[in-house]
């Protein structure tokens, strides 16, 4: 699914310009930052000799060139950090390795000029999902409908999957993620919480420390939301297993 007509667009002229006679750009952008123009109102652009990108009336570095710890990519990352952790969609395994979260680094600016800056800013419409009614982003609603689709014909073929997929907890709220100074994946209405009842979270587990994975998400629901470019919060270290996050980005093949 394209968002961006405008990107759409310019990817149409790239590929014409391709099969012409003129040679291929020598110096594309990084494969990633390419891509993502593909999902989101970005323009790569080269400043000083070094990629860049537009975005929102503001010019960013795609790699701001510093080392950071997992925690410094959380608080402060460039766009090229979001992609540091590649995101493996396919069986459900154990997340051991520490820090292993694909998908919580993210780039504020991004999603506040693709989804809306401030909680009025944010285009979101009502949709049925699996008789309930819930609130999404305008540009993420198509998705969220095929995935209901999808979990439609499954509960059909099997009825016990219905307890996760009821009293589902939340989608559109805008808010900063607990105990930080972050903005929750929830405010711009791309993200959604199933049942809680039959869910895991990293901080409500007693004792927190050490962190233990668990999950009883069935596969067939996170392939659901997978195949529609959502990612699993069970597929983090510092796992929510409740949480599905519209992040078409790091499950496109081109933008790995
Ligand atoms: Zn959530």
């Amino acid at each position: 699914m394209e968002l961006f007509p405008l990107a759409l667009a310019l990817a149409g002229l790239t590929g014409a310009e391709a099969s012409a006679t003129t040679p291929p750009a020598a110096d594309p952008p990084p494969r990633a930052l390419a891509c993502l123009s593909k999902w989101y109102p970005v323009e790569p652009v080269k400043v000083d000799g070094a990629w860049h990108f537009k975005l929102g009336g503001a010019t960013y570095p795609w790699d701001d060139g510093k080392a950071k710890s997992f925690e410094e990519k959380l608080a402060s990352p460039d766009l090229e950090d979001t992609f540091s952790i590649p995101y493996t969609p396919g069986p459900i395994t154990p997340v051991t390795r520490e820090n292993e979260d694909p998908g919580r680094i993210r780039f504020d600016p991004l999603f506040l000029a693709t989804y809306g800056a401030s909680e009025a800013k944010v285009d979101v419409v009502g949709i049925d999902f699996l008789g309930q009614r819930l609130k999404v982003h305008r540009e993420a609603a198509p998705a969220f409908k095929r995935v209901a689709k999808r979990l439609s014909d499954a509960l059909a073929k099997d009825p016990g999957l219905r307890p996760y997929l009821t009293r589902m907890a939340g989608t559109f709220n805008w808010r900063k993620i607990a105990n930080t100074n972050r903005q929750s994946a929830h405010s711009y209405g791309v993200s959604i919480d199933l049942n809680t009842a039959r869910s895991h979270y990293w901080e409500w587990a007693k004792p927190k420390s050490p962190v233990r994975w668990a999950n009883r998400i069935p596969q067939v629901i996170v392939d659901a939301f997978e195949a529609e470019g959502f990612i699993w919060g069970g597929r983090w270290y510092h796992y929510d297993t409740m949480h599905f996050e519209y992040r078409p980005e790091l499950l496109d093949p081109a933008c790995r």
